[in-house]
């Protein structure tokens, strides 16, 4: 269990418990105030440089200075954390409305307006976090901006993903609310490129490690090509899986593609 389950889940995960995701948390005036600067912020990085690369100035002496303090702050306000396929339909299923939108990421690295994002709602009658977002960014409930979905629309569209080889992560608007759900690679998305070429940590990884049965594996190399992290690599000379677990994030995607269930999931030891 992670720091946030032990905190906020009652040492269960943290990302299941419907009171991280409640009306209750988002009356909070400063989290309301964070999530409009929030996309309002976001909205004014679209066509500027990419900040991180900042840090490739910051001299090696004060690096890990500047990364405590960056991902202390986003720890506290934005905190990204990788969840499997089952994990989440196990959320899909916990809310009552599941809305679609604009992927903020991808405005501003393929300058494209790509609708990977869901934002979960978990009262009928209100529309959460998402209402707090001006109304600039899309083009009102229903239109092609947002889009809400129903519970089976959700979870389709998430195995859709899934396929496509994106990773599933939640993230926090002031943690523990959890204002949506990501669905990504490092291509386009910021959060991974922190961690993968920055090296921050954005994204952390998820409550899972996986796990290989060298007595199933045929050595095919197919899962390897499945994973963003580097924790699985194909040795083409001695025609061997490796796997470096210190790498793995949990997301799953792996597992998927292994035609003798080699690899599975297990809970991560934090
Ligand atoms: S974290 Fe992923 S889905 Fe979320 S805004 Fe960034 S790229 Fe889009
Ligand atoms: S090894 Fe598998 S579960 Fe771990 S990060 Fe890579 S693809 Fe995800
Ligand atoms: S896909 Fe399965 S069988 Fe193929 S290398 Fe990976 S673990 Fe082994």
């Amino acid at each position: 269990m992670c720091d946030n389950c032990v905190k906020h889940g009652e040492g269960k995960k943290w990302f299941l418990q419907a009171k991280n995701y409640s009306d209750e948390l988002l009356a909070d005036l400063r989290r309301r105030r964070y999530i409009q600067e929030f996309f309002a912020h976001q909205a004014r990085q679209v066509g500027k440089a990419e900040p991180m690369e900042l840090l490739r100035r910051v001299p090696k002496l004060l690096r890990p200075l500047v990364d405590t303090v960056i991902t202390g702050r986003l720890r506290r306000d934005h905190f990204g954390q990788v969840v499997t396929l089952e994990e989440t339909r196990e959320i899909v299923l916990m809310v009552s409305k599941v809305v679609r939108l604009p992927c903020v990421c991808r405005r501003i690295t393929l300058r494209q307006e790509r609708r990977y994002c869901l934002g979960f709602i978990l009262s009928p009658n209100s529309l959460g976090a998402l209402e707090l977002i001006d109304p600039s960014y899309w083009d009102g409930p229903d239109g092609p901006g947002l889009e809400m979905l129903t519970r089976a629309e959700a979870l389709t569209l998430l195995e859709e993903f899934n396929a496509e080889g994106l990773v599933h992560s939640v993230w926090t608007f002031k943690t523990p609310f959890i204002g949506g759900l990501c669905n990504c690679t490092p291509t386009e998305c910021r959060a991974m490129l922190g961690n993968l070429t920055y090296d921050l940590t954005v994204l952390h990884p998820g409550e899972s490690i996986v796990r290989l049965n060298r007595a199933t594996c045929l050595n095919c190399g197919a899962c390897a090509n499945r994973c963003w992290f580097g924790a699985l690599s194909f040795d083409r000379g001695a025609r061997r899986l490796e796997l470096n677990q210190a790498k793995c994030y949990g997301c799953g995607l792996c597992t998927v593609t292994c035609p003798t269930q080699a690899l599975d999931l297990i809970p991560r030891r934090w």
